[in-house]
C-alpha cells in the first residue's frame, strides 16, 4: 500500500496538460494501484495521476466503495480517455476535489458521456457513463487537461476558494497529508467526517 502525497491547488503542476500513455508497462500498473490506495485513503471517488505529480493521461475512479469497511466497489482505470459523445441533458453536482480539500462548488456538466479509453490490459474500450460516475470521469478528464473544478465556477467563487487554499497552505494546514513512503497503513485513522457518495464527493 502506498499513499502518494497530493498536490494542493493553486499549483502550476495542476495546470499542466498530461501526456498520452504510450505503453501499458509495470510502472503504469503500479501507478494505478498507488492511485487507488491514495484515493481510498483520502476518501475520494476519483483521482488523476497529475494530482500526484505524474503528467500522464491516467485516472482511476470508484464511486461505489463502501466507507464502513473500506470495501472497493467497481474500479475503473481509464487511460488516454477521449469523450466521444455528450448528452444534451445536464446535471449539477456539488463537486469537491482532493487537490482542493474541503472546498465545494456547484458544477454543471452533461449528465452522461461516452468515453473511449485504453484499459490496464491495453485494450480499447468505449463506455457510456451516467450519474455520479459521469460527473466524476469528466472532472478527472479535466485534470488531465490542466482544468480544476473551480475553473467552471464563477470567477468570484474561484478566486475566493484559491485564496483560501493559498492561505491554508502558508499556515502548513495540509502538511500532515504528506505520507510519502512512511509505510504505515493509515486507513481510517485521521478522518472524522462522514462520507456520503453523491453529496460533496471528492475527486
Ligand atoms: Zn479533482
Amino acid at each position: 500500500m502506498a499513499i502518494l502525497p497530493l498536490i494542493i491547488a493553486p499549483d502550476p503542476r495542476l495546470k499542466k496538460k498530461s501526456l498520452p500513455v504510450e505503453q501499458i508497462t509495470d510502472d503504469i500498473r503500479e501507478l494505478s494501484r498507488h492511485l487507488f490506495d491514495t484515493m481510498y485513503y483520502e476518501k475520494g471517488i476519483g483521482l488523476a495521476a497529475v494530482q500526484v505529480g505524474v503528467h500522464q493521461r491516467i485516472l482511476v475512479a470508484d464511486v461505489t466503495w463502501r466507507d464502513e469497511d473500506g470495501t472497493p466497489g467497481t474500479q475503473y482505470v481509464i487511460i488516454n480517455p477521449e469523450i466521444v459523445e455528450n448528452s444534451t441533458e445536464l446535471n449539477a453536482y456539488k463537486e469537491g476535489c482532493l487537490s482542493l480539500p474541503e472546498q465545494y462548488a456547484d458544477v454543471t456538466r452533461p449528465s452522461s458521456v461516452r468515453v473511449r479509453y485504453i484499459d490496464l490490459n491495453g485494450a480499447q474500450q468505449e463506455e457510456t457513463f451516467e450519474g455520479l460516475l459521469a460527473t466524476c470521469i469528466q472532472h478527472e478528464i479535466d485534470h488531465l487537461n490542466g482544468i480544476i473544478f473551480v475553473d467552471h465556477a464563477s470567477p468570484v467563487k474561484r478566486d475566493m476558494i484559491l485564496r483560501k487554499l493559498t492561505k491554508l497552505k502558508k499556515q502548513g494546514y495540509f502538511d500532515a497529508h504528506d505520507h510519502t513512503n512512511c509505510g504505515h497503513d493509515h486507513s481510517h485513522d485521521h478522518h472524522d467526517h462522514e462520507h456520503v457518495h453523491g453529496e460533496n464527493c471528492n475527486h
